[in-house]
């Protein structure tokens, strides 16, 4: 039987499948790599292409990724792009490709990711309407609505608020966004600064119709209208549709490692099938920080954890992961950071500064613990700071653990 042979195989050519190339570089500069993905590209940064392409320059693939073709082949990775794994043995440490080549590896990485999700709604799959995940999904975008006069977003989250700023920082164009929330970002903000950032992208000329639910898109073969639940209906000749993530967790579905959190690891970044690790927006990993589970879609996390799986994959190395959350998110003339935990329902806030002054900071207190801090226009000392009294918190969990 024709088999290839390889000491590491990194399944998912994002940032994380990347970074485990390079963990495992620096510990084991001979073993034989091979790193598979379903896109057309290496490894490259989505973050720095939402955070500012959509209406002004868009960042070439040259400036987002990684590292650069020539790495890959310096550093003897065997990249295959545009080749999904079809099947994977947990057991026998078998992956089939979609080439139809069987590859035997020592041990494996999934660094598959996530995708976006889809709304089950009439219209989903006309003309026009934009699901973004990748470079080429930026480029289309910004073709097809370079001179189209109505503009739609879809969702409430970090990716509708970010682009339905950058439609609106363009002259000319009506901008609406849907979302059936009650305020822009009301998953990531407390209610009061979200309300009040709803207010502000009313005052640079969004139109906001927030608590409307999508009903469906109307079109023939490209988009006319965005129908919601109440009945209204809002022209757009092109939108953007951000309703979340799925993670691709089908390679291993029906086993232990797809779990609806994701895939679980410890601390070691191995899940319990011995040799095989996971990576990224699909790591179930216990947080040694805050306590309990968590599994993050943050490019920085992905990015850690890919370095650390690496190294633990060798053998020569063996490091724990600990990982302080730290996102980063710029509309219109507001850069708004968050450091520390905000999956939990705070029982106390306390806002320092004015809202309407664009500079203020929201902490987030768990039972008299400071869990997080969000931060809108402050000075990177100050959010230095306070991501380091966040981290530094005596926390319950590890007393008991100690
Ligand atoms: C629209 C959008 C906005 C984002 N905004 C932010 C942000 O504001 N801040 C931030 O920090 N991060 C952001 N991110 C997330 C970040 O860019 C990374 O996507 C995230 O960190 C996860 O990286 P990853 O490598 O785990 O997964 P991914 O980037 O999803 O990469 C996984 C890769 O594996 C591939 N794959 C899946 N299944 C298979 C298979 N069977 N065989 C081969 N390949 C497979 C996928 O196609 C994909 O190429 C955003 C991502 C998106 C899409």
């Amino acid at each position: 039987m024709a088999i290839l042979r390889r000491d590491y195989l990194i399944v998912g050519a994002g940032v994380a499948g990347g970074s485990v190339c390079e963990g495992i570089r620096q510990y084991d500069p001979k073993g034989t790599v091979m790193l598979v993905g379903n896109e057309g590209e290496l490894p490259y940064s989505r973050f720095r292409l939402f955070g500012g392409g959509v209406a002004a320059e868009i960042p070439s693939l040259e400036d987002l990724r990684i590292f650069s073709p020539t790495w890959y082949a310096e550093q003897a990775i065997d990249a295959r792009l545009d080749t999904p794994v079809r099947q994977l043995n947990l057991e026998r440490h078998l992956a089939v490709l979609s080439t139809g080549q069987v590859v035997e590896f020592r041990k494996a990485c999934l660094a598959t990711g996530t995708r976006v999700h889809r709304p089950l709604v009439a219209g989903a799959a006309l003309g026009n309407l934009f699901y973004l995940r990748s470079w080429r999904d930026v480029i289309a975008l910004r073709e097809a609505s370079a001179s189209e006069p109505h503009l739609a977003v879809v969702g409430g989250g970090a990716v509708a608020g970010l682009v339905a700023a950058q439609f609106a920082q363009r002259s000319g164009s009506q901008v609406f966004l849907v979302h059936r929330g009650k305020a822009l970002w009301n998953r990531l903000l407390d209610e009061a600064s979200a309300a009040w950032l709803t207010g502000y992208y009313e005052s640079k000329g969004v139109q906001m119709r927030v608590g409307e639910a999508l009903n469906g898109f109307e079109g023939r073969t490209a988009l006319k209208n965005i129908q919601t639940k109440s009945g209204q209906r809002f022209p757009a000749g092109a939108a953007v549709v951000a309703f979340g993530l799925e993670m691709n967790l089908g390679l291993v579905a029906n086993t232990p490692l797809s779990y609806p959190h994701g895939t679980p690891v410890n601390e070691f970044l191995e899940t319990d099938e011995k040799g095989i690790y996971a990576a990224g927006a699909i790591a179930a990993y216990p947080d040694k920080i805050f306590g309990g589970v968590r599994r993050s879609e943050l490019e920085d996390c992905a990015r850690h954890q890919g370095l650390v799986a690496g190294a633990n994959m060798t053998g020569k190395k063996r490091q724990r992961f600990e990982w302080m959350p730290h996102r980063t998110l710029t509309v219109f003339d507001l850069r708004f950071e968050w450091v520390g935990d905000f999956s939990r329902t705070p029982t106390r806030l306390e806002v320092e500064g004015d809202r309407a002054s664009r500079q203020f900071l929201v902490r987030y207190f768990l039972h008299g613990n400071l869990q997080g801090v969000t931060c809108c226009n402050q000075s990177p000392e100050v959010v230095a700071d306070w991501k380091e009294r966040v981290r530094n918190q005596p926390r319950e969990f590890k007393r008991h653990a100690a």
